[in-house]
């Protein structure tokens, strides 16, 4: 198998899963609980929720574990609205995952007034309009450090430079940028902050929001005190372990995976773009998490890319996972300007730790053969424009 898809999720790392299986042995108890196996496991969650803190430049007080990075970004965003009930506005981006996206489209049916930034051709927000959109009822900025499916990084530090001068509160979606490009919260000047575990060679199902202290934001989810009485219910504790243990990995190991993914990533590009005919590269060539390529296809459907690909065990996606199988194109590429017909064309492909100099050599000798035969068949015409 050749797994081209980590930006969708990435293998468990064995430091991971091994740490886990042996939490799984020997600790049952409820963190919450009084007694001694109760307060050892909270120790270890406390020891966990350090480690991520310090690798983002935090306080451990500052990071509330939560189900996913879905859940860290409803959070973020409905919670400082609901604890800032006198602003009814926010602005967001036209490329956000779903994750933002539909709580934006939610919080606009209950009345709340969201603002879209547009984003340019390579998919980076728009300063100038940022900066106009702000009014005093904007709350809160909600803006993804790295896009999911082209893997453009946007300026953050600059927008939370803007907002800081109309006082308004910065969220960042990181759930794809944690691991692979720096994130420092300090540096990103930013309030709130998302993480997911399994992004990063994590178990699913966990992730964290940074809250910087003193931010005005009420719970997402109501219930027992736990998480400092910001997020109910018993916290995943092995989901936890496993996150804590991904992340040290990844701090380790992320110079060196950085380097070495991108050289496996431009070997990729330049064979695609080498031996493919009507191929174009959607996203930043230089702001962009270097491991995550997006390629339309001329004349062809993604999807049937993607099955053949498929048949050889090579594994991509045709953008984002959660619209998989969605009947519209990506929001994405619509917003960097490509034709619907061409957006349908697209291929992601994400590469991660696991991925070896042979997965490349295989790719570009499968994937040119795969296109040629699919546009010898298809009776679409191939248009550039
Ligand atoms: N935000 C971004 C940018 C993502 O890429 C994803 C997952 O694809 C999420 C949020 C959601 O994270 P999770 O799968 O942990 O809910």
């Amino acid at each position: 198998m050749i797994y081209l898809d980590n930006n969708a999720t990435t293998p468990i790392d064995p430091a991971a899963s091994e740490k886990m299986c042996q939490f799984i042995k020997e600790h049952f108890g409820n963190p919450s609980s009084l007694y001694p196996i109760g307060r050892k496991v909270k120790e270890i969650v406390t020891e966990v929720r350090e480690v991520i803190a310090k690798v983002i430049g935090a306080s451990r007080t500052e990071i509330i574990f939560t189900s996913s990075g879905t859940e860290a970004d409803n959070f973020a965003i409905r919670g400082v609205l609901d604890a800032l009930p006198e602003k009814n506005e926010i602005i967001t981006s036209a490329i956000e995952h779903p994750a933002v996206m539909n709580t934006a489209g939610y919080l606009e049916k209950k009345g709340v007034k969201v603002i879209y930034v547009p984003v340019d051709e390579y998919g980076i927000v728009d300063l100038d309009f940022l900066k106009k959109a702000i009014t005093p009822q904007t709350a809160l900025i909600s803006i993804m450090l790295a896009n999911n499916e082209i893997g453009t990084v946007q300026p953050i530090g600059k927008i939370s430079k803007i907002a800081k001068e109309k006082g308004v509160l910065v969220h960042t979606d990181a759930v794809q940028a944690f691991g692979k490009i720096d994130v420092n919260v300090n540096k990103l000047g930013v309030d709130l902050l998302s993480m997911s575990a399994h992004k990063i060679y994590g178990p699913k199902g966990v992730g964290a929001l940074y809250v910087r202290k003193g931010t005005d934001i009420w719970p997402l989810i109501y219930g027992g005190l736990q998480e400092r009485e910001m997020r109910a219910g018993t916290e995943n504790t092995i989901g936890i372990v496993g996150f804590g243990e991904a992340v040290k990995v990844v701090t380790g190991t992320r110079d060196k995976d950085k380097k070495r993914i991108a050289k496996l990533a431009e070997q990729l590009k330049k064979g695609i773009e080498e031996r493919i005919p009507k191929v174009k590269f959607n996203g930043h060539e230089t702001n962009r998490m270097k491991g995550t390529l997006n390629f339309s296809f001329y004349g062809l459907e993604a999807e049937a890319i993607l099955l053949a690909l498929a048949t050889k065990e090579i594994y991509v996606s045709t953008g984002s996972a959660c619209s998989e199988g969605a009947e519209e194109v990506s929001h994405v590429l619509e917003a960097i300007g490509l034709k619907p017909e061409i957006a349908r064309s697209s291929i992601r492909m994400s590469l991660g730790r696991f991925n070896t100099e042979e997965d490349i050599k295989i790719v570009l000798e499968e994937l040119p053969e795969i296109v040629k035969k699919l546009r010898e068949i298809s009776a679409l015409d191939i248009d550039e424009d």
